[in-house]
């Protein structure tokens, strides 16, 4: 089996990784590259995926985030593509949205339509190769990492994860059952650069929102629409806290997708509803804000989950509160203005009053050293990552590390792979 990294070895965003044998050729993710990326303009030429010949290829799909599905709409329609099934209902939900916004939403939903669907746990397989996809925690809900397998390599796919999510504590266990020996391992590295990253856990920090809500009565918490472990943390905390939980109904679309029953982990009370229903603003020709729900939300208290909108800015003209708290809890990067991410709505609805509650999607580098042992690899290559050289460095010395160029073959059976 050879492994090939066409893109992302110094990248964060728009990684695409291609395992091939005997001819046949999985690919795992294909995404969009972040803003500003020195290679966006380039675009990527792929035998097997982009051109030639498909009837032996396909692609896994690790997770819903726009920098690993993104571009799925530019493939052709007959690739097979595979990916978690609550994943892609967040996407087609996601993509229904935005269809009237973005025309490539219309086609994103279309090609979703088309696509197949995998279990946690449950091997499969495609020509030579076979698949265990198991489940990973990471701020996108149902991402998966693979193991994959052909001839007698195996190599562990991991996709972007973290350890300090509430569902982080399973992975050991998950590696032990679903897991096992594996040859390679085909790592995120997203932090490496960024030492000094808060990798707070999930608990720690719903245990602030929750001490939050408790003083401030109104509350306005800006929040990536898919990051449901987040959302389900403030439902939580909202309750605890007697607050009334305000969403949009795409917002509790979303939360729906989760807690339907037969659901992955709808049989867990963090992903339940429980007495306390979210309460979902009705937008006509906007929202409205009136009679009983308006002196609802004055005697309780709220905590309104919010996007970065001028239909947002208007509700929350019209909500009640002469003062209320604003917390910022995914990425800070879009809030600086030097950065490709620049995100000047977000600024313009944050203002300056705000605090900031997040953590990482991804995790340390403590971490992935104890992933790194439980593992035991026989060599890692890092993707998805700015600085494949730091990785090396802090690494290279327990483990050996393989620093791939984009498109540059690996090929774990080759004699000299570690001869030189
Ligand atoms: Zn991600
Ligand atoms: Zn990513």
């Amino acid at each position: 089996m050879k492994i090939i990294v066409h893109r992302g070895t110094d990248q964060i965003g728009g990684c695409v990784t291609e395992y091939e044998h005997e001819g046949w050729r999985l690919f795992v993710d294909y995404g969009e590259q972040l803003p500003g990326a020195p290679k966006s303009d380039i675009p990527l030429e792929v035998e097997g995926l982009t051109k030639g010949d498909l009837s032996k290829s396909a692609l896994l799909i690790t997770h819903y985030h726009g920098d690993h599905i993104g571009k799925i709409v530019e493939l052709a329609p007959n690739l097979p593509i595979y990916m978690g099934k609550i994943s892609r209902d967040i996407v087609k939900e996601f993509a229904n949205h935005m269809k009237t916004v973005e025309a490539a939403c219309a086609a994103l939903l279309q090609r979703l339509h088309s696509v197949n669907t995998f279990s946690p746990g449950k091997p499969f397989g495609f020509g030579p190769f076979t698949i265990m996809p198991i489940m990973i925690d990471h701020s996108a809900f149902d991402a998966y990492a693979f193991r994959i397998e052909a001839g007698d390599v195996r190599v562990l796919h991991t996709g972007d994860f973290r350890t300090h999510g509430f569902r982080s504590g399973k992975l050991p266990k998950l590696i032990d059952k679903f897991i096992g020996r594996v040859d390679y391992l085909v790592c995120e590295a997203t932090n490496v650069a960024r030492p000094d990253v808060a990798c707070k856990s999930e608990n720690e920090l719903q245990s602030e929102f929750d001490a939050a809500f408790k003083v401030h009565k109104y509350n306005i918490v800006y929040l990536s629409s898919t990051n449901i472990d987040r959302l389900f943390a403030l439902y939580h905390a909202a309750r605890r806290s007697g607050r009334c939980f305000v969403v949009d109904e795409y917002q509790k679309n979303i939360m729906d997708i989760v807690t339907r029953p037969g659901a992955l982990w709808s049989k867990s009370e963090m992903y339940q509803y429980l007495k306390y229903k979210p309460m979902v603003l009705s937008y006509g020709a906007g929202f409205s804000v009136e009679g009983k729900f308006k002196k609802l939300l004055d005697k309780k208290g709220y905590v309104l989950i919010a996007r970065a909108n001028p239909r947002f800015d208007d509700i929350i003209s019209k909500l009640p509160g002469e003062f209320k708290h604003r917390y910022l809890s995914m990425w800070n990067g879009y809030l600086n203005p030097n950065s490709a991410a620049f995100n000047p709505m977000l600024a313009h609805s944050l203002g300056s009053d705000f605090r900031y509650m997040h953590t990482s999607g991804h995790c340390d580098m403590k971490s992935l050293h104890a992933l790194f042992e439980k593992l035991n690899p026989k060599a890692v290559i890092p993707i998805h990552t700015d600085n494949p050289a730091a990785f090396a460095q802090l690494f290279s010395e327990k483990w050996p590390v393989v620093l791939l160029k984009d498109g540059e073959p690996f090929n774990p059976n080759s004699p000299s792979t570690f001869g030189e």
